[in-house]
């Protein structure tokens, strides 16, 4: 017997703060799961400081190396996959819209009001703003390196992009301990021709035990600061970073490892809790420490930094909100058949 549709039950919504990797995710699942969900995308600064924008080719995950942009042009499909199919109406995006503020309501419901003064009322948030490396700044601007980011010879993700050094004259950008790390692992890993650090006029910061290991390796250490880059952008080639004496350090690969800026303004002015280095701390669902609010992506804490994690963490989420969902609609039956019987 068919089941009669109750026109009468309200839905939760869920609102998905973001539609890079993990948000593009989170909307697909929710709207598969048959819940309503709500895609804010981000107005296009937004969009330019995020990760998803800059990912170019994607060669660490199988069947991806055709598209040109790894994260927009598949969320672009899946767009157009939602809207053909069946579940087209559980989708509301808000292509170029930003949250630009979250409260929680006594019944923990949430108000968002974006960008335009427009106010929503949700269930469930999904935050997924992502996060973005810090920028090298070279002849006064962080704008010298992007061309070089653009065709791939400055990389800033060694899971990602590690394999590039291979047989290649490395540099990476970098002071901390972090930086020296990804020197070791590239050298333990691929034994490029040279690795030399540029610490672009910081002091140092390295443990005894990675001053070992460089030393092991004998990794170039570079303190002066960095005054230009050698290369032709339109070949997609790097050639080497220029200092105040004129010389020049070769590189034909360059890793940027700076830290991140961690985008949790949302969830911090929330009360949401986070770690030393601004990520927000989740259960193993991904919700946070305010309840039914959750965080998929980049931003989540103690999670690898990559599409595939993203798009798990979404996934995580979506179907702990599904559950709470299907549980308010128990109730919301059982109530019907108190009330009619
Ligand atoms: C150059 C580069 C290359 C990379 N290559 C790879 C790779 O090959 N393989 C891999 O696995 N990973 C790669 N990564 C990592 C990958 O990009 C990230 O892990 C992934 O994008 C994280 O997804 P996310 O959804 O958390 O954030 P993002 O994909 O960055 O998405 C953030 C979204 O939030 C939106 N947003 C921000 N603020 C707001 C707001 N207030 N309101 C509404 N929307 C907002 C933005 O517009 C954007 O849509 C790479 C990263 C970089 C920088």
């Amino acid at each position: 017997m068919q089941q009669s549709i109750d026109k009468t039950y309200a839905p939760p919504i869920t609102a998905v703060i973001g539609a890079g990797a993990a948000g593009m995710m989170a909307a697909l699942r929710g709207v598969l799961n048959n819940d309503k969900v709500l895609l804010f995308g981000g107005k296009a600064k937004d969009k330019k400081k995020s990760r998803a924008q800059w990912v170019t080719k994607v060669e660490n995950m199988p069947g991806f190396f055709h598209y040109k942009k790894g994260i927009n042009d598949p969320n672009k499909e899946t767009l157009d996959f939602i809207k053909q199919s069946p579940f087209a109406d559980n989708l509301e995006f808000k292509k170029n819209l930003s949250i630009e503020k979250i409260e929680q309501r006594k019944d923990g419901r949430f108000d968002l009001l974006d960008d335009q003064g427009n106010e929503y009322l949700c269930d469930h948030i999904v935050m997924a703003t992502g996060v973005m490396d810090v920028q090298p700044e070279i002849e006064g601007s962080i704008k010298t390196i992007f061309p070089y980011s653009n065709v791939q010879a400055v990389d800033y993700c060694i899971r990602c992009d590690g394999h590039h050094t291979f047989e290649k004259e490395v540099a990476i950008i970098g002071h901390g301990d972090s930086a020296a790390w990804v020197a070791v692992l590239l050298y333990e890993r691929y034994r490029p021709f040279n690795i030399t650090l540029l610490t672009d006029g910081k002091e140092t910061q390295f443990s005894e035990e990675l001053k070992e290991l460089l030393d092991l390796y004998h990794i170039d250490i570079e303190t002066r600061g960095i005054d230009g880059i050698k290369g032709d952008t339109k070949k997609g080639i790097l050639e080497g970073f220029y200092f105040c004496d004129g010389s020049l350090i070769p590189a034909d690969f360059a890793f940027v490892s700076l830290g991140m800026l961690v985008y949790n303004k949302l969830a911090t002015d929330l009360g949401a809790n986070v770690d030393e280095r601004g990520f927000v701390l989740t259960n193993d669902k991904g919700e946070s420490s305010v309840k039914n609010f959750y965080i998929a992506g980049d931003l989540r804490a103690n999670t690898k930094k990559q599409i595939y994690t993203a798009w798990d963490t979404a996934v995580d989420s979506m179907d702990d909100i599904n559950r709470k969902t299907r549980l308010h609609f128990r109730e919301y039956k059982k109530k019907q058949r108190e009330k009619f019987n």
